[in-house]
């Protein structure tokens, strides 16, 4: 991998290492080392880059293509834990998989710069051997009695320990009895306790975690899928690896869709460990980036929850990853260098020896396809825990509905909503769609609101009064003229969001109270966390949500799950789309009779004879892949062949498209191989972007890196457009 190992070095530099640094410029660079300093890989050293300095790590030896009379020398090393030899391993791995420039992934790995620095020593007291005269008043004896043999605190803790205020602390200092010295700070994380009982597991439960504590035993790389349906207690069974591992004396990482990184979830880990984890991820503040990253480094965090970032932690003893809703294509990351969470975390595994285990409840097509061909093994869950049933599913076909053209819920969903209602129990309505219509239309000129810079469509948004660009961000306030023929109280709402739901139902049932749960109502972790309790004491009837209602949560006296529009994803031309939709569907639906009442799902679609609905009706998750299966190996699609994807885009359109013919005109040609383009990109414009996209389609046993990156080089960029190359693309816009 790194390209500098098969050339002979010019020249001979024996005092110089090459050193990485987290920029996307490509990297190493060789630097001198000064008589006096030592370097192993792995150290982190400042290192000066044109006019600046900066933190990189030592990568190697000399590559030995400067000439080492023109070599800057290293500045400093900085005293902290090197990056481990895997991390490092890792980073080279990442970079060669994904085509992004080692400092790229680097500056994944490197998060927290500052948090290579000790951290802030705190300052405490002790008796000091000054025997001056000193006056004892009854408070300063206590204090001096204290300190004999008691450890030495800061000045608070002092004064209360002892009962005293802070004058007489300071009067003690003042007179030269006491002194102050400098201690680092106490570790931020308790060891989980371990020898806390965990539930008693049911006996599926118990075989389940019999199976992976035997992966942990052995100590080496595995993947495991923990492939249970909702509510039957998977969270319980991984807990158990998860202890298993940590009392191995291995530090474990969960990762799980930002999204589920719930309130909810870091309190059913604290139940079972007595402790709070580390967590990672974007929200965190940046002492708290600072202090987890450096307790992760140091060996003090055991064990980490975190979003995908988290997979470029420090970790030095890694024994366990734990992938939890492992179909979720949260896990893919789009901006800066693409990579999906999920397949790097089993690539740090492996480079670990150590086990995975992925959990999900509507495993990925992939991962199936992965046990069938025997690289993962698989564990079955097939009932709720505690017994709960599964809902039953039913659709409500839309054709033959007869609806006035404001309204989105069937006569069948409002009866069932009332009777619900009546039996004093909760319902859920679930619609991906933010805010309150998808589209404003002109009714004298047909004009759509469309965003400036995206070729896409303004979203309402009522309770705010504005009109906004999901893709950008850009924003309106809801004008009450046309845009375009200037007439007044023209602009119409079509199609229905999340708010107009909310606004129908509280029309149709005056009396329930309703609640919206979506990104734009749920700002932060608190906000959610107050919405989920009132859910739960039961302060809300019915509720109304995106995709942040489908996740994990554990709703007992909720028995209808209502989908409004099953048809929203299926539409356009993603691959996943019909996997996707069902995922989607059998989550939300899962979140009906979780407890001892018996849960119902209403599916409103004009397609009831799809695939994705009949299964879904019928419960047969299995003949669903099957279908799906048979339709991408018929099609040569992932998992059965490779996918890349080339993204071209430029603030002129005029460049865009040129680049793409230019890419078009030396594609590689192969009877294994296909390129597919250009073509606009579904967001033909995206933040001013125009962008175009050719799809590169190969088998299984085509190397899609050396490909792409012998098409590449065949490329002059021009300075204003830019190329991404996305390696198993997800998202297709
Ligand atoms: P899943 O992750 O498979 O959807 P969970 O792990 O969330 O399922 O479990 C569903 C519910 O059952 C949760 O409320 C959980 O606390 C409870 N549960 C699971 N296993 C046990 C157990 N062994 N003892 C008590 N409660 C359990
Ligand atoms: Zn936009």
């Amino acid at each position: 991998m790194p390209q500098t190992d098969s050339t002979t070095p010019l020249f001979e530099t024996e005092r110089a290492v090459s050193v990485l640094l987290p920029t996307a410029v490509v990297g190493p660079y060789d630097y001198l080392v000064p008589e006096e300093m030592e370097l192993a890989p792995g150290d982190y050293v400042h290192v000066p880059l044109g006019k600046r300095e900066m933190i990189g790590v030592v990568w190697g030896p000399a590559m030995g293509d400067v000439d080492p009379a023109k070599l800057r020398p290293v500045d400093a090393r900085v005293e902290a834990p090197p990056m481990p030899e895997q991390v490092r391993r890792f980073v080279d791995w990442v970079s060669a998989y994904t085509l992004s420039s080692r400092g790229a992934v680097l500056r994944m790995a490197m998060r927290s710069p500052d948090a290579l620095a000790p951290p802030k020593p705190v300052v405490v007291y002790r008796r000091s051997d000054s025997d001056d005269k000193l006056r004892l008043t009854p408070a300063r004896q206590r204090v001096l009695t204290f300190l004999e043999d008691g450890p030495a605190l800061s000045a608070g803790d002092l004064a209360r320990e002892t009962g005293v205020s802070s004058g007489v602390i300071k009067g003690l200092v003042d007179a030269g009895a006491l002194e102050k010295i400098e201690v680092p700070p106490p570790p931020p994380f308790e060891a989980p306790d371990l020898a806390r009982p965990g539930p008693s597991l049911s006996e599926a439960q118990e075989n389940a975690s019999a199976q992976l504590r035997e992966k942990i035993a052995a100590a080496e790389f595995s993947v495991t899928l923990l492939d249970g349906v909702t509510g039957s207690g998977k969270t319980e069974v991984y807990f158990e690896a998860v202890a298993a591992a940590l009392s191995a004396k291995r530090q474990v990482l969960v990762l799980l869709p930002e999204i589920a990184l719930t309130p909810q979830w870091l309190s059913r880990f604290e139940e079972r460990f007595g402790v709070a984890p580390a967590v990672w991820h974007s929200d965190l503040s940046q002492v708290q980036r600072r202090t987890n990253w450096r307790a992760v480094a140091t060996g003090n965090a055991r064990i980490v929850v975190g979003a995908r970032s988290a997979l470029f932690l420090p970790f030095a003893e890694l024994g366990l990853v734990v992938i939890d809703e492992e179909h979720e294509p949260a896990f893919k990351q789009e901006d800066g260098v693409s990579y999906h969470g999920r397949d790097m975390a089993i690539v740090r595994a492996q480079i670990a020896d150590a086990p995975v285990v992925l959990a999900s409840a509507t495993p990925s097509l992939e991962t199936r396809v992965n046990v069938t061909r025997e690289r993962f093994t698989s564990i079955v869950l097939p009932k709720r825990f505690g017994g709960a049933a599964m809902p039953t599913i039913k659709t409500v076909d839309m054709r033959t509905t007869d609806l006035s053209s404001n309204r989105f819920i069937s006569d069948e969903m409002v009866t069932a909503l009332k009777a619900t209602l009546e039996a004093g129990e909760q319902s859920m309505l679930f619609l991906n769609r933010r805010g309150y219509a998808p589209l404003t239309l002109c009714r004298t000129c047909g004009h759509r609101v469309e965003c400036p810079s995206c070729a896409a469509w303004l979203t309402e948004h009522r309770f705010r009064k504005r009109l906004q660009c999901h893709h950008c961000g850009y924003e309106v306030p809801t004008p009450s003229v046309c845009p375009s023929c200037e007439n007044v109280d023209t602009l119409v709402a079509c199609g229905p969001g999340v708010e107009r739901i909310a606004e129908e139902v509280t029309g149709l049932l005056p009396d329930a109270r309703i609640g919206i749960m979506t990104s734009d109502t749920m700002r932060g972790p608190e906000s959610a966390q107050t919405f989920i309790r009132s859910v739960e004491n039961g302060e809300l009837d019915i509720l109304i949500g995106t995709q942040m209602v489908a996740k994990g949560h554990h709703f007992p006296n909720l028995t209808l799950v209502g989908i409004v529009d099953a048809d929203l994803g299926l539409a356009g031309g993603d691959l996943r789309a019909a996997e996707r939709t069902y995922q989607v569907l059998q989550q939300v639906s899962g979140r009906a009779g979780r407890a001892e009442r018996p849960g119902r799902v209403l599916i409103q679609t004009f397609q009831p004879e799809h695939p994705v609905m009949s299964t879904l009706v019928s419960g047969d998750r299995e003949r669903f892949f099957e279908l799906e299966t048979e339709a991408r190996q018929a099609g040569g699609w992932p998992p059965f062949g490779r996918l890349a994807a080339i993204i071209v885009s430029s603030r002129d359109s005029r460049i865009a498209d040129d680049l793409a013919r230019a890419l078009a005109r030396c594609a590689p040609s192969s009877p294994d191989i296909r390129v597919l383009g250009p073509a606009p990109a579904p967001l033909s414009l995206l933040r001013g972007q125009h962008r175009r996209r050719l799809l590169l389609k190969a088998s299984r046993d085509v190397s899609v890196q050396s490909v792409l990156r012998g098409w590449l080089e065949q490329i002059k960029v021009p300075g204003n457009a830019r190329i991404r190359v996305d390696i198993d693309p997800y998202s297709f816009l």
